[in-house]
């Protein structure tokens, strides 16, 4: 099945919103068996809206439509595509009746009347629920098959709509048995793509009909497996086979799948140690606290941390000597194994992080350039230390940063540790 989006709004066209809602779509949709033939974007204007949607049908006759659905003036979306299908516009005492009450309940408000064209519906259109929002989507199609969807702009009540709404539908028209689109993804930390490459040998080049990507990011490499051909059942199966070999090849590296975050997984492993956790951060400034905080049921585990970023800062807070500092620069491996063992003391915590280093731009020098860091894990007084160096801008070293001393954190987990070129000095 084939099929178009048009995503609407001017901040889509000037840049400002980034069109993630058009990614998500293709990336759902693609798993069922439905092909995304051609996006398009337009401004919030009815006659660019009706001409993107009248050429969409012309070609696929299918189209999703994202963005206008909302209560102001610049939302014109139901009604712009109303007309192109010659119906007209009618007020739905139900969505009425739900956005009055919705706004009495949440806002202790009567609803305004601005709101109201929010209950206007093209006649003869089905009302898809938002479970997440206020708007409800509209399914209008014509006595040809052809048919529009649209749904609100908010990425979020997009994403709920789609899965309540469309995707049943969708699997519904989908033939059975037809090829679907899905990946599969391994996430390695601290480790090149080519060193990679090198370690799949004869895998690198794609296994049995799957596709084989190598994504770089902050959190280190993705390898993505994609299957293109098949159906859904021994897309599955390829899926796994495959997921299964690259695994073997590249494991001590692998930290997760798909979109697993490495600050929550480590969590996880800690509580399942009854494990607590504190950090003790300079050049991160909080990332890493920002990134453990961030994961739901995280208070069970972290203590707290020590934003210590002056050198002063870390003597008295955490006990690093001074004379340590002196000797070694604060930029160093005797300075990272103080600070998280000077954290994970202060905090009576059973693991403490150290996170110190030169983010730049400026700051470098020769034997210490931007983007050298130490940091350091102690777990129960065991302490193991690394240094790096992070390639990319002031936030890209700090975030790798973070995400060095939590795979280090892995690896000493994983007692994997000789096996992966843990050393005091790598
Ligand atoms: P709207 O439904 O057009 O009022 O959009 C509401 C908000 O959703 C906008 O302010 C944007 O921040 C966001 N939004 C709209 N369209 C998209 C899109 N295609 N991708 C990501 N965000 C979007
Ligand atoms: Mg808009």
């Amino acid at each position: 099945m084939n099929l178009e989006i048009v995503t609407i709004g001017d901040e889509l066209l000037l840049g400002f919103t980034i069109d993630t809602n058009a990614a998500h779509l293709a990336r759902e949709l693609a798993a069922l068996g439905v092909r995304i033939v051609r996006r398009t974007t337009c401004g919030d204007d009815a006659t660019s809206i009706q001409s993107a949607v009248r050429d969409a049908l012309d070609r696929t006759g299918a189209v999703i439509t994202t963005g206008g659905l909302g209560p102001t003036a610049d939302d014109m979306t139901k009604p712009a595509i109303a007309e192109l299908f010659g119906q007209p516009m009618v007020l739905d005492p139900q969505i009425l009746t739900n956005l009055q009450e919705r706004w009495r309940k949440r806002f202790n408000h009567e609803l305004p009347v601005s709101n109201h064209q929010q209950a206007m519906v093209p006649q003869g259109a089905t009302i898809l629920t938002n479970n997440f929002g206020s708007a409800p989507g509209i399914w209008l199609e014509d006595e040809r098959g052809r048919w529009v969807a649209m749904l609100p702009g908010v990425p979020r009540e997009m994403r709920g709509m789609l899965a309540d709404t469309i995707m049943p539908r969708l699997r519904d028209r989908v033939p059975a048995g037809g090829a679907v689109i899905r990946s599969r993804t391994l996430r390695t930390a601290n480790i090149a793509e080519s060193a990679l490459a090198d370690r799949l040998g004869e895998l690198a080049r794609g296994i049995d009909g799957l596709s084989l990507a190598y994504l770089p990011g902050s959190d280190g490499v993705d390898l993505r497996l994609t299957s293109w051909d098949r159906d859904a059942r021994a897309t599955s199966a390829a899926l796994d086979s495959a997921a299964a070999l690259v695994r073997e090849k590249v494991a001590p590296f692998v930290y997760g799948e798909g979109d697993d975050d490495l600050a929550a997984l480590m969590l996880a492993e800690c509580a399942a140690r009854n494990a607590t956790l504190a950090v003790a951060e300079s050049c991160t400034g909080g990332m890493l606290g920002m990134r453990l905080t961030a994961v739901p049921g995280s208070s069970r585990t972290v203590l707290g941390g020590t934003i210590a970023y002056a050198n002063e800062v870390k003597t008295r807070e955490l006990g690093v000597p001074a004379a340590v500092i002196a000797e070694h620069g604060a930029v160093s491996e005797a300075v990272a194994r103080a600070m998280a063992t000077g954290v994970r003391l202060r905090f009576g915590s059973t693991i403490g992080l150290g996170i110190t280093g030169i983010a730049g731009p400026d700051g470098g020098t020769p034997e210490k350039p931007v983007g050298t860091v130490w940091v350091a894990v102690d777990i129960d007084g065991d302490v193991r230390a690394v240094r790096a160096t992070l390639p990319g801008d002031r936030h890209e070293i700090r975030w790798r940063a973070a995400q060095l001393v939590l795979d280090r954190l892995r690896k000493a987990f994983s007692r994997d540790m000789d096996a992966t070129g843990w050393t005091s000095r790598s």
